[in-house]
């Protein structure tokens, strides 16, 4: 007999504690900017509920401090009052009642909580956050501690099945346990034995308070990757030591967030830290969960099937799409909206006070405002250009029952996307593409791709959506039609493949891709970690050892008008990583240029400096890529007819915006 479905082990049951969870795919925890407020509860249950019935089998939720100085922000998600507890109701039985089980996260924030009242083991402030932590006095510790315990009781007069407490990413406990926060000379620092007690404190207490019937996950950090992190060796007695006290499983955490290593960005190769998993699997006789850039059920099937791990944590894919489990379970892989892990429209958002969404998945977090209800009138809409735009808008309108034709002048679907994906790093971007190729097939959308909409295609239509996208824009520098110079589109579409010597105009968002692109050497993931100072875990503390140089495929120069730093505008969680991954490649950043001449000696600039003074230099290069910007295309933009994307803004546009008014527009149809 074959198997019902292609993921047998990831969609088998999972026994955790006197628990069971139906399948071994969880969804992480994620601030969700819903956790804050009474207000919000409504909406936050309406959030999970979506993903309950998509047949996820656990949730996490965000964290929730145990008491105001664990607290993320001020007056920020708390567990900590019978009112508080009750309002969660409406969230555990939203999840329930589609056989879901949910756990409230516990999360102690130390040092990173951006308040002033925040405390942690010792005064010492962390680099991402400009408050300084009070040291807690041990009484305080004792009070912590407790308040972790009574937040569980909370939760489970909640409904919740069981909590985490989170013990990663270097939030409060991840504090304790690392000599290079904890300098107390109490029986709470000092020795390694001595800074675990914390966490194996809370999770004694714990216990001791819910009973056996309560679940208790705990997450812990496999590799710190900062200066002064722990050691394999602590990790490993610290996770006995927890088993020992009452987890009855573990998930797993990687990297804090003042970490100098991308962890979750999409340039991290998927599946980049199951190797710490499978070390710590052996050392504990519960279930032990593998988290970070796994998005994918092929990818899940194949950590449980070997023994990497005994189920899956997924956080931002079930943001992509909240049917995941249910999509693959029935044979439809092929129509899963992947997480292409950009972070742009949910870590960026939560790093910003906003509510969390999703660039490819733009209902995600407005579950009660952004609806495509059916529809019974019949409209023929005709959606002009396939890129981001116009494929949301084209999908969520046929999904909403009206017949739709998306019209494509070039011969396949994606538009920017298209370029974007050929940037290392973005290869997640094809999924988003498949996706919604498969979507227009599922849907009977009519496409007609190598197809010029005219005035006369269109007049039969009852609503004509124009999303013809952009151009790149080729500024009147002197010398612009000269060969070498280029665009990013002609560039990245493999119209022109650029010399060894390049300079690239403009450092936006594509500038800094293109410098990216232009550097890059295909690498393993091995050579990956390599150039990030990568160890091995079991010889280098916190994972962390030198750096490898990277040997740049090209020597590049990367130039702005504005004399501000690059890279400034660059999103908040990932710009910093593309950042240091240009600085690993050499690349030469110049700010304050004027554009005078391309010749065939080059590109001929002039550099105004901080002081006023001008230097005119000659950039000896092979092309000079053009990165400018864009210019809206806008030839169909008639009366009575709806703009959306690029060609309604090109300034600043991106795909998250794109997406976002496609899928509303079509939802007002
Ligand atoms: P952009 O971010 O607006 O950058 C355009 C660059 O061109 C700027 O550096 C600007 O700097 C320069 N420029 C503008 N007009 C010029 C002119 N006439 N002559 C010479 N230089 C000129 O646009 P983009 O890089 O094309 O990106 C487009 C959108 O895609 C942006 O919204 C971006 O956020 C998004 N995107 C995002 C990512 C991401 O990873 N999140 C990646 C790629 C793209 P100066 O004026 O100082 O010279
Ligand atoms: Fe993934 Fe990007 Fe959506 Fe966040 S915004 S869930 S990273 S696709």
């Amino acid at each position: 007999m074959t198997d019902p479905t292609p993921y047998p082990h990831l969609l088998s049951p999972l026994k955790v504690g006197t628990t069971e969870l139906r399948n071994r795919v969880v969804m992480g925890s994620m601030h969700t900017g819903f956790d804050d407020h009474p207000w919000d509860v409504a909406k936050l249950a309406a959030f999970y509920e979506e993903r309950a019935r998509g047949g996820v089998a656990l949730i996490i939720t965000g964290g929730f401090a145990p008491n105001k100085r664990g607290w993320l922000k001020p007056f920020g998600s708390e567990m900590s009052s019978r009112l508080q507890a009750i309002r969660h109701q409406q969230v555990t039985s939203a999840v329930h009642r589609h056989d879901a089980k949910i756990f409230l996260q516990l999360l102690h924030a130390g040092r990173y909580g951006y308040n002033p009242l925040n405390a942690s083991a010792s005064a010492i402030k962390a680099p991402i956050n400009p408050f300084k932590p009070k040291a807690m006095s041990g009484r305080e510790v004792e009070r912590t501690v407790d308040a972790f315990a009574r937040s569980a009781r909370l939760a489970q007069k909640a409904g919740y099945d069981g909590v985490e407490i989170m013990g990663s990413e270097g939030y409060g406990i991840n504090q304790f346990l690392a000599e290079r926060v904890n300098k107390r000379t109490d029986k709470w620092g000092g020795s390694a034995e001595n800074r675990m007690r914390f966490p194996v404190e809370i999770v004694r207490r714990t216990r001791a308070l819910v009973g056996p019937d309560f679940v208790i996950q705990y997450r812990i950090s496999l590799l710190d990757l900062v200066e002064g992190g722990q050691s394999w060796d602590e990790t490993v007695t610290l996770a006995k030591k927890l088993e020992e006290a009452g987890v009855d499983i573990f998930n797993t955490g990687i990297g804090w967030h003042e970490s100098r290593v991308p962890t979750i960005i999409t340039q991290v190769p998927r599946g980049a830290w199951v190797d710490s998993t499978a070390a710590l699997r052996p050392h504990v006789s519960v279930p032990v969960i593998a988290s970070n850039r796994i998005n994918t059920p092929e990818l899940g099937e194949s950590i449980v099937a070997s023994g990497t791990a005994d189920a899956v944590s997924m956080a931002r894919p079930f943001l992509a799409d909240p049917d995941l489990v249910a999509k693959a379970a029935s044979g439809r892989t092929d129509e899963i909206n992947v997480c292409i892990a950009c972070n742009q429209a949910c870590l960026d958002h939560a790093f910003s006070n906003r509510k969390v969404s999703c660039l490819v998945n733009p209902r995600a977090g407005r579950e009660t405002s952004l609806v495509l209800s059916p529809t019974r009138v019949r409209k023929s809409v005709a959606v002009v250009g396939a890129g981001p735009a116009g494929l949301s808008a084209a999908v969520a309108a046929a999904e909403r029952g009206l017949q739709v034709t998306l019209f494509e002048q070039d011969a396949e679907i994606g538009g920017q996307f298209r370029l974007a994906m050929q940037v290392p790093g973005k290869e997640d971007f094809k999924d988003t593409v498949r996706y919604y190729a498969r979507r227009l097939e599922v849907l009977g959308v009519d496409v007609r791709l190598g197809t010029r909409a005219d005035e006369a295609a269109l007049a039969p239509y009852d609503e004509v959506v124009v999303a013809t996208g952009v151009e790149p824009r080729m500024p009147a520098i002197p010398g612009i039609d000269h060969p070498k110079a280029v665009s990013y589109a002609d560039v990245l579409a493999g119209r022109v493949v650029p010399g060894r010597r390049v300079a690239v105009v403009g450092a936006g968002g594509i500038g800094v891709d293109m410098s990216v692109f232009l550097t890059h050497e295909e690498e393993t993931l091995e050579e990956w970690k390599a150039h990030w100072g990568v160890g091995d875990f079991h010889l280098d503390r916190a994972g962390l050892t030198a750096a490898k140089p990277r040997t740049p495929a090209r020597e590049v120069w990367l130039l702005q008008r504005k004399t501000s730093r690059i890279g400034k505008g660059l999103a908040k969680t990932s710009g910093w990583a593309h950042m240091a991954h240009l600085k690993q490649d050499g690349v030469h950043q110049v700010t304050g240029a004027s554009y005078d001449l391309i010749d065939d000696a080059g590109l001929h600039i002039t550099v105004t400096a901080a002081d006023g003074s001008t230097t005119q230099q000659v950039l000896d290069v092979d092309h000079v890529v053009i990165c400018a910007g864009q210019e809206s295309v806008r030839d169909l933009a008639g009366e009575g007819r709806t703009i959306i994307g690029g060609a309604d803004a090109a300034a600043e546009l991106d795909a998250k915006r794109a997406i976002l008014q496609g899928t509303e527009l079509a939802a007002s149809l």
